[in-house]
Parts: C-alpha cells; sequence; structure tokens
C-alpha cells in the first residue's frame, strides 16, 4: 500500500522515482519504518512549477461547470476508497483509523463543497460619477499555488487548499509534511484517476527548509497556502524574493470559558474532546480553561473522570480508540516539557501526566490525557502552544478578569465558551480577540465559513467563499461607451 508510493513524487501527472535522498517515515505507535519519502532536488521543484504553470491557462479557461464536474469526481473518487486511505495515514500519523476515516470523508465532502463553489463566481458592476463609464469587477485565478501543509491533518490541510484552488481555477504544487507524505500521495493517485489534466496537481517531497523554501522563493509561485507553525510561518512571510500573495494559517493558544451558568456536563464534555482529540495535536485545540469559581472544584472533578476515560491505543489494531500514538517525539518532548514548567511553577498534577503502561506502548510516542490546576500565566501551558495532550485550568472571579486572561496571548486562532446566559455570551463573544469563537460546541471550524486566525496565528482564511477568494485575483474593467451614433 505505502511501498508503491515510496520515494515517489508527482510531477505532471507522471509518477516519478525522486532523484534525491531517502528520509524514511515511521509508524509512530510502533516506530516501524513504513517507507521512504525522496528529497525532491531544485530540479524536481522546478519541473513541478513548470508543470503547474503548463497547465495553468487551460484548467484556468475551462467554463466553471467543468472544473465543478472534475472536484465531484474527485470527493466520490476518495470517499470510494476512504478504507485504504485511513490505513496510510495511521499508519503515518498514529491517529486511530475510524478518526483517519472519517477525516478522509470530510476531504471528499471539501471536494464537494467547492465543486458547487466553482459555479458561483460573481462579478460586481459598480456605478462611476457619469453614466458613459462602469465599472466591472471581475475575479480571476492568481495562478500557481505553492501549498506546504503539517503533519497533524495530513489529508484536509492539503485538500482545503486543493479543492479551492482547483475551483478557482489555479494549479498546485503541494509539499506536505516529512512525517505525512504518503496521504498527500495517496490523495494525488486520486487526482490521477478523476481524469484531472496533468500538472494542474503535483506533489514533491522533502525538508521544509529545503524543498517548501524552493517554492516560497520560486519567482514562478504566485501564492503560497501554508499551514504550520508560527515561527516557519513568519519566516517564509520574510523569505520571500518576490512579492507574491500568501495565506498563513499558524499556531494557537486556544483558551475555554466556562462561566457559572454553564451546563457544566456539556462544558466537560467538550473540554475533554477539543484538548485530547488527536493527542492535542489540533491548531484549534484548548490548551487553557478559565472556570468561574463558584464551579471550579465541581469542573476540575468531572474533568478528571472524562479525561480517565479516554481509551488509548495503536490506531491500527484499535480502530475505535479515543486516542492513538502522538505522531513523533517532537510534540511528546514538548508536552513532558510544559507539564514539568506548570508542575515546578506550582501547579497541581489533577489526572495523567506519565505515558499509559503495557507493552502496546512500549515502542511508540504516547501519553495519558494531563490536566494541571491551580496554574498562572508564567506557566509554559497557559502561555505558548502544547500541541500535546496537557491543559492548563485556573479560576476566575469576573468576565473581565476572564476575558484579560484569554487575551493574554500573541495568538488569535480559537476561542471557546461555555454560558448559558445569553447576556454573557454577547459580553465575551465580542470581546474575545479570535478569528473563531464556538459557544456551547468545541467544532470552530465548519467547511461553510470562513476560518483563520488574527495576531501570530496567521493572515487569510480557509473554508467557505472566502476560502477560495483567498486563491483569486480582483480585476476591475471601467469601461467608457458613447451613445450609438444615428441612434
Ligand atoms: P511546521 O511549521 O514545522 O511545518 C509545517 C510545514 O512547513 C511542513 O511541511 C514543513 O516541512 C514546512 N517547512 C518547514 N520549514 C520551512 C521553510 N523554511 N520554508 C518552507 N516550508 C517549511 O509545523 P508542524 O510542526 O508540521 O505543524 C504543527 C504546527 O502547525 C502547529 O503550530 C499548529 O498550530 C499549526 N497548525 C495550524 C493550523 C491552522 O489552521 N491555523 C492547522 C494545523 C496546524
Amino acid at each position: 500500500m505505502i511501498s508503491e508510493l515510496s520515494g515517489k513524487l508527482f510531477i505532471g501527472g507522471a509518477w516519478v522515482n525522486g532523484a534525491g535522498g531517502r528520509i524514511p517515515v515511521e509508524n509512530p505507535a510502533t516506530g516501524d519504518v513504513v517507507g521512504e519519502i525522496a528529497a525532491s532536488t531544485v530540479d524536481e521543484v522546478n519541473s513541478a512549477v513548470a508543470a503547474a504553470r503548463a497547465a495553468f491557462r487551460p484548467w484556468a479557461d475551462l467554463p466553471p461547470r467543468l472544473r465543478a464536474a472534475a472536484l465531484k469526481r474527485l470527493g466520490t473518487l476518495i470517499a470510494a476508497d476512504a478504507d485504504r486511505m485511513a490505513r496510510i495515514m495511521t499508519l503515518e500519523q498514529g491517529k486511530p483509523l475510524n478518526e483517519a476515516r472519517g477525516e478522509i470523508l470530510k476531504l471528499g465532502e471539501a471536494c464537494h463543497f467547492y465543486a458547487e463553489e466553482a459555479v458561483r463566481v460573481h462579478g460586481e458592476i459598480i456605478p462611476n460619477d457619469t453614466n458613459d463609464h462602469q465599472s466591472l469587477v471581475i475575479r480571476e485565478p492568481i495562478g500557481v499555488v505553492g501549498a506546504i501543509t503539517p503533519w497533524n491533518y495530513p489529508a484536509e490541510l492539503v485538500g482545503w487548499k486543493l479543492c479551492a484552488s482547483l475551483a478557482a481555477g489555479c494549479t498546485i504544487v503541494i509539499k506536505p509534511a516529512d512525517l505525512t507524505p504518503f496521504t498527500a500521495l495517496a490523495i494525488a493517485q486520486k487526482v490521477e484517476e478523476s481524469g484531472i489534466p496533468a500538472g494542474v496537481v503535483n506533489v514533491v517531497t522533502g525538508p521544509g527548509s529545503v524543498v517548501g523554501q524552493a517554492l516560497v522563493e520560486h519567482p514562478d509561485v504566485d501564492k503560497i497556502a501554508f499551514t504550520g507553525s508560527s515561527k516557519v510561518g513568519l519566516q517564509i512571510q520574510q523569505s520571500a524574493t518576490t512579492v507574491k500573495r500568501m495565506s498563513l494559517e499558524l499556531g494557537g493558544n486556544c483558551p475555554l470559558i466556562v462561566t457559572a451558568t454553564a451546563d457544566l456536563d456539556a462544558a466537560v464534555k467538550g473540554a475533554a474532546r477539543r484538548s485530547f482529540r488527536n493527542m492535542g495535536q489540533i491548531c484549534i485545540a484548548i490548551n487553557r480553561v478559565y472556570v468561574a469559581r463558584a464551579v471550579y472544584d465541581e469542573f476540575l472533578a468531572k474533568l478528571k473522570v472524562a479525561a480517565e476515560k479516554l481509551t488509548i491505543g495503536n490506531g491500527i489494531e484499535t480502530p475505535d480508540a479515543d486516542l492513538g500514538a502522538m505522531a513523533s517525539a517532537a510534540p511528546l518532548a514538548k508536552t513532558r516539557e510544559h507539564l514539568a514548567d506548570a508542575l515546578a511553577k506550582g501547579a497541581t498534577l489533577v489526572t495523567g501526566g506519565s505515558a499509559p503502561e503495557g507493552a502496546i506502548y512500549a515502542r511508540g510516542h504516547f501519553f495519558r490525557p494531563t490536566v494541571v490546576a491551580g496554574c498562572s500565566h508564567d506557566m509554559k501551558v497557559m502561555s505558548e502552544e502544547t500541541f500535546g495532550p496537557l491543559i492548563g485550568v485556573m479560576p476566575f472571579d469576573g468576565l473581565d478578569e476572564a476575558i484579560a486572561h484569554a487575551n493574554d496571548t500573541p495568538y488569535g486562532l480559537a476561542s471557546y465558551v461555555y454560558a448559558k446566559d445569553m447576556d454573557e455570551v454577547r459580553y465575551l463573544t465580542t470581546r474575545l480577540d479570535y478569528g473563531n469563537v464556538a459557544v456551547n460546541n468545541v467544532d470552530a471550524g465548519v467547511m461553510n465559513a470562513p476560518y483563520g486566525g488574527r495576531k501570530q496565528s496567521g493572515v487569510g482564511y480557509e473554508h467557505g467563499r472566502e476560502g477560495m477568494l483567498e486563491y483569486m485575483n480582483f480585476k476591475h474593467i471601467r469601461v467608457r461607451t458613447d451613445d450609438p451614433k444615428g441612434r
């Protein structure tokens, strides 16, 4: 399954054996090597960009309904192959098989959503100062997109860029994360099957600092669509050698506020899901929780029970486990570091704090869902993105205090509120400085609405109509007409 993709690049509609060195890809649940990727050479990156450039004009000139039909075919093929593709994802990323399957199916839905959007790209006619002039504003695809993606959602984070690009009429070169390249290559197999013309979609693999950077610096790449850390996002913004459009979906440090009027059971359920799902390796994961003092002890007691109920397993052998392995040693080490920092600064351990015991966990990157309480903002868990199954909790005495704590961060991706009182809901949602605020639920991103961060969490949007407009330029056509002679 993976062996047929090992060392392969997808350039100009052909599967190429990468000429560069090989980088092993491990199953994070066992440490076994599942395949190798090629470190793409400069020539290969140039070939992929050239293929995308050559394919651009014909693809952009297709009537939108034909691009929509291609995206519909792609979505249907992906959904039909969800079992195989999910297995590939679990083997390289660690999340349980059922969850991986759910992500593949959502990628299929994204293809269908953008197929529908493709035929709804409207322009505007704007009145001028005199009636003999009219301003027409039309939208045109930007051109060649370089997409650079992380490892936590290997299908969706590639897919949102791919679908919106293709719907808009752009062509794309994808550079997936080194940890999870095979899901992207499996998506390219579906692109090939769907009959999307050669060169419209290309995949190159290899280290971000070389292959990703080559796309950023490439003069023939018109836009970079990046999801990843704020550090690399800033570096990308600063290192582009030509002016190009960028959308940067970056890191977060997301707060949850639980007021005294909240449905506490719902808040606990939401907190356990959004803090620990995918082992906390979610940009919109809840990192820190502020609880009204009146319900603080009860919330902690219930959260401890909810966290301890979550099952952990090898994602292939236990497809329905709540949690799988973390994707690599690095996020696990950071989780341990943030935990040690909190405990050294006076936090108390409510639950978790170590790897689960047993032979099945011995070789993988596993950790138990961990809650620390009595936290303060000098602790890393409250101020930095942990990207692991660890959350810090602290009490608050008034809504203004909760808001001040929640906004006390350079990040602005997602925030969460549990409250039943609508006055509280309005007060909090209008003051939280975040691109996404979820109230009495923890699904801050849905396909139909724009999703993006503020501050160091990024610029630009994915999802929704706005997500497609990120791949389009406006063109203003100002037309003068005279009354016809001899009318
Ligand atoms: P990362 O920034 O280390 O890497 C992301 C991608 O960038 C990878 O493909 C990597 O190879 C590439 N890259 C690295 N250096 C590069 C360079 N100099 N030039 C070009 N490309 C380069 O991030 P990661 O560890 O893979 O992912 C975790 C991060 O992603 C977290 O911070 C998380 O919050 C963020 N994230 C954000 C969102 C969002 O929607 N805002 C979604 C998921 C993940």
